[in-house]
């Protein structure tokens, strides 16, 4: 199979319907995108979670990764009976979006159903300068991982790490949840959530991946934050750093479950489907924040980040102290 661009993976994500529990048609397109890429194995979980391990030589830098980003949407799907049958015309909305606004959709005309599953109907739309589509949360975040697969293998580059398509982030992190606890990783390794968020708290629409510090529910692993901000300033990539508390992600689930953990997000136009004016409307996120993504997480899983001329917080104060010796004599016999 030929590389595959990360605009034809986009469009063939993209338009997948999904919605929590019904991640079937993302799953199997993500499985067909990545079917011939060299040095990766797959594995589906008890779950349902897609896990994905690229082999290629021994890991480049300090910290195992395991990208993740997440299947499903906010979305209708068939009520199910006690035995998990689809009830007859009746349908449950599914994730974080005001039962109202949902109600002024469906009048609207805009629900479209395939199988059990209802989404928004919108068309995929991919430009230079932006992308549009019903779920880019977190579509987008399974597009950048499956680039960054296809561009680290047909380079032949010579590292390790792991990467998760999860189920269910949008009813409380079930997925990321079943990892967490499982962990079929090395102990120390660093889970990075691949996200689209709201920006707020200083970040915007354009201005490059965010480098999540934390979210609504917690904060982040502070040696990873600091290791993701040093390969992008190595690598001369835009990203803004940022407390992004709108929203949680599967970073806040799988560091409850004691993983260390860790969030890149690519700013999101209408989030969960709501414009400004409180519309049903389709989602975005700039082109030049999501290639900005897959150079980022391609040169944190393939180079070393060991932070040439970095020095860390207690070298930093030692030589401190040393440098204010005198200073600190003289203060001191002043007291
Ligand atoms: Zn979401």
């Amino acid at each position: 199979m030929p590389v595959p661009t990360l605009t034809a993976i986009l469009k063939r994500i993209l338009k997948q319907p999904t919605a929590p529990f019904h991640e079937y048609h993302v799953r199997k397109e993500i499985e067909a995108l990545l079917d011939g890429c060299p040095h990766i194995k797959t594995k589906i979980d008890k779950f349902g979670n897609l896990l994905v391990t690229y082999k290629n030589g021994k890991r480049k830098g300090k910290l195992p990764w395991v990208l993740g980003a997440h299947m499903d949407h906010p979305g209708f799907v068939r009520t199910p009976n006690d035995k998990g049958k689809p009830i007859k015309d009746s349908w449950d909305f599914l994730g974080g979006v005001p039962k109202p606004e949902v109600e002024k959709g469906v009048k609207r005309g805009l629900r479209k159903v395939k199988g059990q599953i209802g989404t928004w109907n919108f068309p995929v739309k991919i430009t230079d300068g932006k992308i549009e589509a019903t779920a880019c949360d977190d579509l987008i975040g399974c597009a950048a991982i499956i680039s960054t697969l296809w561009d680290i293998a047909s380079l032949d580059i010579k590292t390790e790490f792991h990467a998760v398509f999860t189920r269910a982030e949008e009813v409380g992190f079930l997925g990321a949840w079943h990892i967490g606890q499982k962990w079929p990783f090395p102990k120390d390794a660093v889970f990075v959530s691949i996200e689209t968020s709201r920006p707020v708290n200083g970040a915007v629409m354009g201005g490059g991946p965010i480098v999540r510090v934390g979210d609504r529910l917690s904060v982040f692993d502070s040696d990873a934050v600091a290791a993701v901000m040093r390969t992008a300033t190595e690598q001369a990539i835009r990203v803004q750093r940022c407390l992004l508390d709108a929203g949680a992600c599967e970073a806040t689930a799988m560091q409850a479950c004691g993983r260390r953990s860790v969030g890149i997000s690519v700013p999101l136009g209408n989030y969960h489907n709501l414009s400004d004016d409180r519309k049903i409307a389709p989602e975005w996120v700039t082109m030049s924040d999501v290639t900005a993504l897959v150079s980022l997480t391609k040169a944190l899983v393939a180079t070393e980040h060991v932070g040439i001329g970095e020095r860390t917080i207690r070298e930093r104060v030692e030589m401190r102290k040393k440098e204010y010796a005198n200073h600190l004599k003289a203060g001191n016999a002043a007291f």
